[in-house]
């Protein structure tokens, strides 16, 4: 922190303090002066009969001030009426008279009032204080960052099981951070903004925290929550004194958890009214942009959702690079598993393999909580050490916990998401235009619960009919291998129909790929008209057309999915042995496939 944050506050702390002395000084004062007693004419004329009152000040001819005799102290008087007797009766009993016109008025009123304006004054000047940049002087704006640094909480690659893709790419942020000069001299760009996507509990908090770890600098630590509050305008100044330390700290990694929280799209949704959302938003994009390139901070963030971030976040210079943390397959549950069992007293019979095997779907964390759940098991039940019974408990907590979060996958389903996949993987290998396997996973993924990801074989833009044909028909695999299996389908399939559809209505409308119809582009594409991300058709054809395509479209789905069922029907051995090496082994690349079927 720097010497000029540290002043202000107490300096102003010290003007409140003083200018509160003040006001009760003065009132105190005030209070402590002679009484002036307000009494009526009439008793004022009494005091005068009696000879009690030697001297009196006439304000303004009609206020009397004066002092009555023998400790009746000072009096004031307001004269109700014009009385011609007055002056006579004064002189009568030669009283002293003098007069005053209006300034006693004024200085009374300011006396009256003088607290309070030094209470305003005093208000006004604070507040100021308090909205300008970088102040700390209210509390509520003061950042709330964390920051690592001590050993104790330093996490390096080390503690993070697998990931080993992640880590690769975020080898290059933190040797940019250990020696930012070698980069610098080259003149090359470095990310300034890193977004780490995965699934709630696969370790993108950790594993920012292992970057920092691993390059050793300074860590800032805020989650997108934090930013969004109640007042307006709290949020901006956080990110700004966020940003502000983080410069004094350089090079060191700013770490934004949960980006969605504040990052979601700009005036989404009808009506607005999300101030305080978007300032805060648009402070972030002011301060990334901020950033030149001697600058050695960089930012990371994090987020499950990367669909509903605002797309100025992921403009370039600013969140443009993109490393997926995925959720761990069988292999590197283990590794977590071994990871964390590091720290508990485990009974001899504990088989790590075999725990990793009989918690599909679990991400990191609720390996983690499952674990930890084990260890108070074992220490209610007075156990010497965690054993299996203690871990079996645990595991079913956990599972039943998340139940409701849709993650759990029970053996059946496993089952059906593993030859569902086979289906999907065995077309690449049998259709004639497919793009080769990279590989097949029963790992879920977003909303998928598996995934059989292909590789092409070289970047293009443009396709050929051969290859959308079988790309349906390699659609269609997932549902046909459920029903040559288990005579019933899943609604696994939905993505899968919608994407064939799509695609098949594309050949049809936009590529004249479609016999009987012609190359002719039917309906055109319409930007949003709202910030809907949906693409409205304009249908610019006659009902009779309408029919045409809809048969057009229809045909070709059902010869590719015929295609589809033929080839799984034909090599139905081949697809039951790499559904159920897939239930063991979770994820096979292309090389694990062909040797397993030899091909
Ligand atoms: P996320 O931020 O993605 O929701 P976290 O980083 O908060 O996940 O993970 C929570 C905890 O789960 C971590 O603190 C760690 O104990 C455990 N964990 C998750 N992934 C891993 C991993 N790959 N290796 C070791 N521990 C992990
Ligand atoms: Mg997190
Ligand atoms: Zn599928």
């Amino acid at each position: 922190m720097g010497d000029k944050n540290e002043v202000k506050p107490n300096r102003m702390g010290l003007f409140f303090v003083i200018g509160i002395i003040a006001i009760a000084g003065f009132v105190y004062w005030n209070n402590s002066r002679p009484q002036i007693q307000v009494i009526p004419y009439s008793s004022f004329q009494a005091y005068l009969e009696r000879n009690e009152v030697n001297a009196v000040k006439i304000i303004n001819n009609n206020i009397i001030e004066g002092t009555i005799q023998n400790g009746g102290g000072r009096f004031r008087t307001l004269i109700p009426y014009n009385d011609p007797t007055l002056l006579p009766a004064l002189e009568e009993k030669k009283v002293n008279i003098s007069g005053q016109i209006s300034g006693g008025g004024f200085w009374g009123l300011v006396r009256e009032w003088l607290p309070w304006i030094i209470f305003i004054i005093l208000f006004v000047v604070f507040n100021r204080q308090a909205q300008l940049p970088q102040s700390r002087a209210m509390q509520f704006t003061k950042n709330k960052a964390k920051r690592f640094q001590n050993d104790a909480e330093k996490v390096t690659f080390e503690d993070v099981a697998g990931q080993k893709d992640a880590k690769y790419e975020l080898e290059e942020v933190v040797s940019f951070l250990k020696d930012p000069e070698k980069y610098q001299k080259m003149g090359a760009k470095i990310p300034k903004g890193v977004l780490l996507v995965g699934m709630p509990g696969t370790g993108k908090t950790l594993m920012a925290r292992a970057v920092a770890g691993e390059a050793d600098v300074p860590f800032f630590h805020m989650s997108g929550s934090d930013f969004v509050e109640l007042f307006v305008g709290v949020g901006a100044s956080r990110v700004r004194d966020l940003f502000t330390e983080a410069r004094k700290n350089a090079p060191c990694i700013i770490f934004i958890d949960e980006l969605d929280a504040v990052g979601r799209s700009r005036g989404a949704g009808l009506g607005g009214g999300h101030d305080e959302r978007e300032q805060t938003l648009n402070q972030l994009l002011v301060e990334m942009d901020g950033f030149d390139q001697k600058e050695t901070v960089i930012m990371l963030a994090a987020t499950n959702r990367p669909d509903v971030l605002d797309p100025a976040l992921l403009r370039p210079g600013r969140f443009d690079r993109q490393v997926t943390i995925a959720m761990p397959d069988i292999k590197e549950r283990e590794a977590i598993f071994k990871i964390h069992l590091e720290k508990i007293p485990l009974a001899d019979e504990i088989d790590v393999e075999k725990l990793a095997r009989a918690t599909p779907g679990m991400s990191g964390a609720q390996i983690a909580n499952m674990i930890n759940e084990a260890a108070l098991y074992a220490a209610r039940y007075n156990h010497e050490k965690v054993s299996e019974t203690d871990f079996d408990e645990a595991r079913d907590k956990v599972i039943m916990g998340v139940a409701r979060k849709t993650l759990v996958i029970s053996s059946k389903e496993r089952r059906m998401t593993a030859y569902h996949e086979a289906g999907h993987a065995l077309l690449h290998y049998y259709l004639k235009h497919a793009d080769p396997l990279h590989k097949v996973t029963i790992v879920p993924h977003g909303q998928a619960l598996g995934m059989a990801m292909s590789l092409p074989e070289e970047d293009s833009y443009s396709r050929t009919r051969g290859w959308i044909e079988d790309r349906i028909a390699i659609c269609y695999g997932g549902w046909a291998a459920e029903k040559l299996f288990f005579d019933e389908t899943t609604t696994g399939t939905k993505a899968d129909l919608e994407q064939a559809s799509e695609m098949a209505r594309r050949m049809v409308c936009e590529w004249g790929m479609a016999e009987g119809i012609g190359p002719v582009s039917y309906g055109e594409d319409e930007a949003p008209i709202f910030l809907g991300r949906e693409i409205a058709r304009h249908k610019n054809y006659s009902e009779d057309t309408a029919q045409k395509i809809d048969k057009a479209v229809i045909d070709i789905l059902e010869s590719s999915r015929k295609h589809a069922e033929t080839i799984l029907h034909e090599h139905k051995t081949g697809l039951e042995k790499l559904a159920e090496a897939l239930l063991e082994k979770e994820t096979m690349t292309d090389a694990e496939v062909r040797e397993l079927l030899g091909i």
